[in-house]
């Protein structure tokens, strides 16, 4: 039987790949967001634009012919705009407010499984302060103490899920999603993520330019590419698993390794300036041990091959807006 799906964020990064996906496994796909998206048509069957603060949209929204929803609406960005503290009040009231809607037009309309996307940026800041060795496996969550507002808001956006499923009997699955990337992502403005931003300065540069990276350029992450993301997210809806799990990549890089990987696939002879700039813990990898026990699942490919899939398409937005 055809199932019907809701995408909430079908606007933004995650969820335009996640709707295209959905329809090629043969979702019938409603998609919501306060926007299109930005670089290519949606897949979706039919696509909402609404504000999901309001409860009213979400009631529209969540129909009671749904068989599931996936909520990856949420006011986000990168380091620039998630750690300056000055978009703070808006991350939390805005996002609590989406994931507050969504599961009481769950509850009114009587839709029973529901994907919640979180972060890794709800783990503590004291397991992240070894760029060789952080702690980011899922039992490692508390006691609490994220350094974002942003983290802060996943946690209890986490825990909102989980009461729901434990008070009303909603399914719930939710993840913590570690860095996703890819193309069609936002590369500009000052919600890009880091892979993005380093590809967009390294498209710009020309040979014998000095590239700028925010910190000392020391501290560690690990990033995950988005068609990698996707097959996890629908393994842990298919799962009878509700997690929190990681979904992230375990082969953690330094930043200015990762600028250094951008520069040998652009071919551009490039230096690196560190300067002091928004940067969050010093350092980040995912624990996939859980999600592995659970699903059997493992990112595939390594980090260079999504990169350069990544550094070619922001290459040709750069083409596309300096042609202008
Ligand atoms: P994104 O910003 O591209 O997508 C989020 C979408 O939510 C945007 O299109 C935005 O317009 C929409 N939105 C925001 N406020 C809304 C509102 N009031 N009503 C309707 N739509 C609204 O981000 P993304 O990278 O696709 O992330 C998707 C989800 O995954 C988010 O919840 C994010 O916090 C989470 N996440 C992402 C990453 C990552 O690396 N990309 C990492 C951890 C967690």
């Amino acid at each position: 039987m055809k199932k019907n799906c809701l995408v909430a964020g079908a606007g933004g990064f995650i969820g335009s790949h996640l709707v295209k996906h959905l329809k090629q496994e043969g979702f019938w796909v409603r998609g919501v967001d306060l926007k299109y998206p930005e670089f290519s048509s949606s897949a979706a069957d039919e696509f909402v634009i609404g504000d999901l603060r309001d409860p009213i949209v979400c009631r529209k929204v969540v129909s009671s012919d749904l068989n599931e929803i996936y909520q990856l609406a949420a006011d986000m960005g990168g380091a620039g705009f998630v750690f300056t503290g000055e978009n703070d009040a808006d991350i939390m009231h805005n996002s609590a407010l989406i994931n507050l809607n969504m599961l009481e037009a769950c509850l009114k309309n009587n839709v029973k499984k529901i994907f919640y996307s979180s972060s890794a940026c709800m783990y503590p800041e004291y397991n992240q302060r070894d760029t060789d060795n952080p702690n980011c496996s899922e039992q490692s969550a508390y006691p609490a103490n994220p350094d974002s507002e942003y983290g802060w808001e996943k946690l209890f956006s986490e825990r909102l899920y989980l009461a729901f499923s434990r008070n009303y009997k909603i399914d719930v699955r939710i993840a913590r999603f570690h860095n996703i990337f890819g193309p069609e992502g936002t590369w500009c403005g000052g919600r890009e993520k880091a892979p993005a931003a380093i590809c967009r300065k390294v498209a710009e540069a020309k040979n014998g330019d000095i590239i700028q990276i925010w910190g000392d350029g020391l501290q560690t992450r690990s990033f995950l590419y988005i068609d990698e993301c996707i097959e996890g997210i629908r393994r842990l809806m298919e799962s009878g698993f509700p997690g929190p799990v990681n979904i992230g990549s375990e082969e953690m890089i330094a930043i200015n390794k990762l600028a250094e990987m951008v520069i040998g696939i652009s071919g551009k002879r490039l230096k690196i300036e560190n300067i002091p700039g928004p940067q969050g813990v010093r350092g980040r990898n995912s624990d996939n041990k859980l999600i592995f026990e659970k699903l059997g699942w493992k990112p595939k490919e390594p980090l260079s091959l999504g990169m350069k899939k990544t550094y070619k398409w922001v290459e040709e937005q750069v083409g596309k807006t300096t042609a202008r």
